[in-house]
């Protein structure tokens, strides 16, 4: 039995006529001969409306409730499409997660997938030509629904086509392809026709929302081919991969911006052994992910902490930090939320030098100030002031000679 898996975003489940273009996409894999796993996300904005009904509800919204809530999004979908494949005379049936089951743990919000049994879907598609998944849900070991995080849709499509062994993966969405940069964003951005997985690890956590990073940590481990294209053309889109030699001839692949970024200072903390471990342990057993980190001894034996959150952990954080600045004795707790993260990622970083001044020079040119720098082996990231973000990412692209010669 030859299985393909296909996964179609909010945008091309939304309405009617958006989800016949998913049929079409559905019934010309049949043609071709597959038994098709379709993994649904909710309509565009069904998911940031329950989120909002739960914050209305309640001054702090349960969080196995919220999941119990939003993973209604994904059912209304799977559901209307299973109908819409029936009308069309194929057998297809729905799935919720827990029916499958979709294992995952307890850690609402962003659960974790620990293993998916195949036997079910394996057992129906032997009478089923096509199976509707709902993506973004699962279940934990006593019966409670999780959901995987925002775009978790991406991740249960590449789990199930990893338990499934699918030829590949495809990623429908509203956009052909992974771009140089945010496409909606840089009108000069250029599709690509392959990125290797460690890039699109790195394009995803720095902010390039079109893949869920998790979805390509599954993809990497489990060597899934991810092939990211539109449910609106039948343009082969790009196929996220492993590396070969071509691929690091390449010194920047991409441009990624991240604005969901708060920046915390721990002001003139006691700089001796352990200060770090009393600020950034609370933090980690709390869930946050501290992201760049800088201290600067600002006088003899007193030292500035610097870092960054994600914006939704900035109370949690400020919290956390309140109590940590009474125990280190340090001076005052401040913040900034007006900043934003560009980022240059390309294996062939590795064996260039130069590519952190190349950048630092294209931002200088526009006058961008860099509050705080980081560096991976195929990565450069700039926090920057939010308002010079668009900016920041054209020169950045420009500067690395991304852009095609042809606006879309
Ligand atoms: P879906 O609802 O189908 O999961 P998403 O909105 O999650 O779609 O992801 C697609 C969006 O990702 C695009 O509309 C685009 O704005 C954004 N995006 C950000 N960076 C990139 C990039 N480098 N390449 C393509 N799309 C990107
Ligand atoms: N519906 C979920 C979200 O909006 C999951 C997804 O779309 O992938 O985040
Ligand atoms: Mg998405």
């Amino acid at each position: 039995m030859r299985i393909l898996v296909q996964k179609f975003g909010g945008t091309s489940v939304a309405n009617l006529e958006c989800m016949k273009q998913v049929r079409a996409k559905v019934l010309a894999a049949r043609e071709r001969g597959y038994k098709v796993v379709v993994v649904l996300s909710a309509m565009s904005g069904e998911t940031n409306r329950l989120l909002a009904l739960a914050d209305e509800w309640s001054s702090e919204p349960d969080p196995a409730e919220t999941d119990a809530l939003v993973v209604t999004g994904e059912q209304v979908s799977i559901a209307l499409f299973s109908m819409l494949l029936k009308d069309s005379g194929i057998k297809a049936r729905s799935f919720l997660g827990f029916q499958i089951p979709i294992v995952t743990s307890d850690t609402f919000g962003s659960a974790r997938i620990l293993s998916i049994d195949d036997s079910r879907l394996r057992a129906e598609l032997e009478t089923h030509d096509v199976l509707v998944v709902a993506g973004f849900q699962g279940c934990t070991a006593d019966g409670r629904l999780t959901t995987l995080g925002r775009g978790g849709s991406d991740t249960s499509a590449v789990a199930l086509a990893a338990a499934l062994g699918s030829v590949e993966c495809e990623i429908y969405t509203d956009v052909d392809g992974v771009y140089t940069t945010d496409p909606n964003l840089c009108s000069t951005a250029r599709k690509l026709d392959r990125i290797t997985y460690d890039e699109m690890l790195e394009m995803a956590s720095m902010g390039a929302k079109v893949l869920q990073i998790r979805s390509v940590e599954f993809a990497k481990k489990y060597n899934v081919p991810v092939h990211v294209r539109s449910t609106f053309t039948d343009t082969t889109g790009t196929l996220v991969t492993q590396e070969d030699s071509s691929m690091e001839a390449v010194l920047v692949s991409g441009i990624a911006y991240d604005k969901d970024q708060a920046r915390i200072t721990l002001r003139s903390v006691p700089d001796r052994p352990g200060v770090a471990a009393a600020i950034f342990v609370p933090l980690s057993t709390n869930g946050v992910v501290v992201d760049m980190i800088v201290q600067n001894p600002s006088r003899e034996g007193v030292t500035d902490m610097t870092f960054t959150v994600p914006r939704k952990d900035l109370k949690k954080t400020l919290t956390l930090m309140e109590g940590i600045r009474e125990e280190t004795e340090a001076l005052e707790v401040l913040h900034d939320v007006s900043v934003a993260k560009v980022s240059a990622i390309g294996v062939g970083m590795r064996n260039h030098s130069g590519v952190a001044a190349k950048a630092f020079a294209a931002l200088r040119k526009e006058n961008i100030n860099i509050l705080m720098i980081s560096t991976s082996e195929i990565k450069i990231t700039c926090l920057i002031e939010e308002k010079y973000t668009e900016l920041a990412v054209r020169v950045l692209h420009d500067a690395f000679g991304l852009s095609s010669n042809t606006e879309h």
